[in-house]
């Protein structure tokens, strides 16, 4: 079991975790509104995490992040979920009160935001999202109900049929298989699968979707262009974004979430070029 210092109030619990730069954003909020408390990347065994984030909560822990790959299976250890996480099927944050640990999903809400913000999104876009597992179940709805018309693959396709059939009473969302991408026009693309960190990507992507026009957002992110990004320039477009906008905007919305302060954003990007 992990023991904990006890200001260590906040920690993201993933596997692998060593690319997180969530502890940098949090500590960040919690010195700029004067909280004495700490936050910390947590590598969460794949077989006793929710053991170990239930010793977190037990031991003075307050909230936690949830990323790959658990976002789908820690709805066992929560007693009241958001709408968002119901929704999503799938929890990024917890928090825990006096009744027990509360799971939400700011994903949807920190990409929309970021999309909005720079500008990418319409009403009636078609968006490819890559991806089934957590993370793309998280931004469905949100995409949805502002009005996009989803598409979604997969490595695993049966992931994404079961996506498309669950999300289908919101909006328009159909799964399409590899060999069916270059049929159709997407406004935007999103990189939603955890490719990013093995550097290594099974989905072959036709060539022919991408256009200097299409907007390619990378949730994944780095210090230098992800893998994906390169992929998309060279294909021609010139509209190619990583996550960190989305993901200063989700954990904006999980500080939140913890202590119902809604952080200003804008000086934590240049904290994090530094
Ligand atoms: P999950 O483990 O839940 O899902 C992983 C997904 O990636 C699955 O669809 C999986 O396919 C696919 N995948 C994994 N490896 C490969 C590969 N080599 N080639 C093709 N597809 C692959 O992870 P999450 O959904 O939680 O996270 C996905 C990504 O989104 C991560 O890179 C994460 O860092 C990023 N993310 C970024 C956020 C931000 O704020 N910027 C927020 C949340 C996530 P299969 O089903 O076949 O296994």
């Amino acid at each position: 079991m992990l023991n904990f210092n006890k200001n260590i109030c906040y920690a993201v619990f993933g596997n692998p975790i060593n690319h997180s730069k969530s502890p940098k954003i949090h500590n960040f909020f919690f010195k700029k509104y004067n909280f004495n408390e700490k936050y910390i990347r947590i590598c969460a065994s794949k077989q006793f995490f929710l053991k170990e984030i239930l010793n977190f909560f037990e031991n003075g822990g307050k909230g936690a992040n949830i990323t790959l790959p658990f976002k789908e299976k820690v709805f066992s250890i929560c007693t009241v979920l958001t709408k968002r996480a119901q929704i999503s099927g799938s929890i990024n944050t917890l928090k825990k009160n006096n009744i027990g640990i509360i799971g939400d999903n700011t994903d949807g809400i920190g990409l929309l935001t970021d999309l909005k913000y720079k500008n990418l999104i319409s009403k009636n876009d078609n968006i490819l999202i890559l991806g089934a597992g957590g993370a793309a179940r998280g931004i469905i709805y949100p995409l949805l109900k502002f009005g996009c018309n989803i598409y979604i693959t997969n490595r695993t396709i049966q992931k994404a049929k079961i996506l498309s059939k669950e999300f289908l009473k919101f909006g328009y969302i159909k799964y399409l298989k590899l060999n069916q991408l270059h049929k159709n026009k997407f406004q935007i693309i999103i990189n939603a699968t955890s490719a990013g960190i093995s550097d290594h990507s099974s989905l072959v992507i036709p060539s022919n979707i991408f256009n200097q026009k299409t907007i390619c957002y990378d949730m994944f992110y780095g210090n230098t262009d992800t893998n994906f990004m390169k992929l998309c320039k060279n294909l021609g477009s010139k509209k190619v974004y990583n996550g960190i906008g989305m993901l200063v905007n989700q954990a904006a919305h999980s500080f939140f979430l913890w202590t119902d302060i809604f952080p200003k954003i804008n000086d934590v990007f240049n904290f994090l070029k530094k």
